[in-house]
């Protein structure tokens, strides 16, 4: 392809040293507001760039691994100081790669320097347990050993927090790492390996390689110096990395998709769940895992919810999210976009009533973008494909029902099952919500969107593998416990 020599070419990152594919191949990372803007080329790499990365990394680890807990936290906090003091360039980066707004990018690259400090803290928590024995002169006690390298696969939704909420725990418990970023946001994550470089971790510690997902993620998946991986993004993808690290006994965690449901009980504060609707379904244009897909109402209250929340989304400002004033951005990828369109064609043919939006936005400052307005259809059944499948985009689908019973069996007649939320003022209906809502994250008069990042990440059913991310629950995944018995 034709490089424009005027725009920044990102390597690789393997053993310490940034180096070009010897594909010789470069691919351009477009802005989804602007098609004319190239953010950067990223390099087409080969499954020799996985195996020389994942070779360097088994190396590094066996030094890595003898490093005190508090000395491998030293180069996290360094990373997260670095981070921090490039924090506008990288979030500016992340909304030029995949359009989410400006301020949500910087609150994304803020959440990524907490995520490195709060690991780095982890380096002096303890690393095991005494357990009596019931023999009296033995000592029985447990240590967390770490996996040795791990596999990194990212979507682009998330481009600096995933990344690190994975990369950060793993380092800490003593791992190395090879990433394979998403395509998308390639040129975000190498400027995030810019800071861990900056940050002096010994050569092979991190590594990043950039390349086709169904290239260079099996070759990853397969290679056997990698002794996990841990993977978030779409389901289909989810599944074969699962059954290939079955298949060689490698350790995985999969972080999958959702369809995340919304309840509104009559008794409920309206307006708050109206805000809370609007944005779990429309920021970050609805491409979050997190995102609220289904809204659940009860019909004493539909009609005032649904105008309230007419009138709201109808003051969404949709553009180009570096500018001020805008709400939000466009949708990630031309590819993104046709799902998007695709789905909304579906719910029309299947029968949904589109109440707003539907349509790619088109005319100045929208040409050469992938925006779509914010889309809500009502006239949804629980077996229409816009109400199963995961759309992952600015579409919400309203359902009415009579009571809270039949909400809750709705809510979770899904495959997927990673949050769900519940607006009442009855503290029954939220007892009953959080007993039998079958989801990882269950959120009670808050949006389906957001978690903290000291608290347990994850979902049921086909959402996940069932492990969990962020905070303490990081450990389970990232170490392997040991059981010493000594007389
Ligand atoms: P995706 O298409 O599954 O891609 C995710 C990553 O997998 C990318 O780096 C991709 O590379 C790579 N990949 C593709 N094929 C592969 C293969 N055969 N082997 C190994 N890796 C492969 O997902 P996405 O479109 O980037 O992200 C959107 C999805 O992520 C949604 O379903 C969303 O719900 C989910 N998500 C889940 C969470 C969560 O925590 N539960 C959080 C965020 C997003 P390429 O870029 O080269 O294709």
């Amino acid at each position: 392809m034709t490089v424009d020599t005027k725009k920044e070419t990102y390597l690789n990152f393997v053993n310490g040293s940034w180096t070009a594919s010897t594909s010789g191949e470069v691919m351009p990372s477009l802005n989804p507001a602007n098609n004319d803007d190239i953010v950067g080329y990223v390099q087409m790499s080969t499954k020799e760039e996985i195996d020389d990365a994942a070779t360097a990394a088994k190396e590094a680890q066996k030094s890595w691994k003898k490093l005190s807990g508090n000395d491998r936290g030293g180069f996290l906090y360094k990373a997260a100081d670095i981070l921090e003091s490039r924090l506008e360039e990288i979030a500016e980066c992340m909304t030029r790669e995949m359009g989410k707004t400006f301020p949500e990018a910087k609150g994304e690259t803020a959440r990524g320097v907490a995520i490195l400090r709060y690991y780095a803290g982890e380096g002096l928590r303890k690393e095991g347990d005494v357990i009596p024995s019931t023999d009296s002169s033995a000592l029985m006690f447990t240590s967390r050993v770490p996996l040795g390298v791990v596999g990194v696969i990212t979507p682009w939704n998330f481009p600096v927090a995933i990344p690190i909420w994975k990369m950060a725990p793993a380092l800490i418990y003593g791992n190395s790492v090879v990433i394979k970023p998403a395509q998308e946001t390639a040129v975000t994550c190498a400027k995030v390996i810019e800071c861990f470089e900056e940050a002096g971790f010994p050569a092979g510690v991190v590594n990043m390689v950039t390349g086709s997902g169904s290239v260079i993620g099996p070759a990853l998946t397969e290679n056997p110096n990698v002794n996990a991986i841990t993977f978030t993004g779409s389901n289909g993808v989810g599944k074969v990395i699962g059954q290939g690290c079955l298949a060689r006994g490698a350790k995985y965690q999969l972080e999958m998709g959702g369809k995340n449901p919304v309840i509104v009980a009559a008794d409920c504060d309206i307006d708050l769940a109206v805000d809370a609707t609007i944005s779990g379904a429309f920021r970050s244009t609805g491409q979050k895992c997190t995102a609220t897909s289904r809204v659940i109402i009860e019909e004493a209250v539909y009609e005032t919810f649904k105008e309230k929340l007419l009138k709201k989304t109808a003051e969404i400002t949709v553009g180009d999210g570096l500018k001020e004033g805008i709400w939000m951005g466009p949708s990630a990828s031309e590819n993104q976009l046709n799902t998007v369109l695709h789905y909304i064609e579906k719910g029309k043919e299947e029968g949904a009533t589109l109440l707003a939006g539907g349509n790619r936005l088109k005319g100045e400052g929208f040409d050469s973008g992938y925006f779509v307005e914010p889309t809500i259809f009502e006239n949804v059944t629980s077996e229409m494909t816009i109400a199963q499948e995961e759309i992952f985009g600015p579409v919400i689908a309203l359902i009415q029902v009579n009571n809270l019973k039949d909400a809750l069996h709705i809510a979770n007649d899904v495959d997927f099952g990673l949050c769900a939320s519940i607006f009442t003022s009855n503290i029954q209906n939220m007892l009953s919500f959080i007993e039998d809502m079958e989801a990882g994250l269950i959120r009670v008069n808050s949006e389906s969107a957001g978690v903290e990042l000291q608290a347990p990440f994850g979902g049921m059913k086909q959402s996940s593998s069932h492990s969990r991310e962020q905070g303490e629950a990081a450990k389970e995944f990232f170490t392997s416990i040991k059981t010493i018995f000594v007389k």
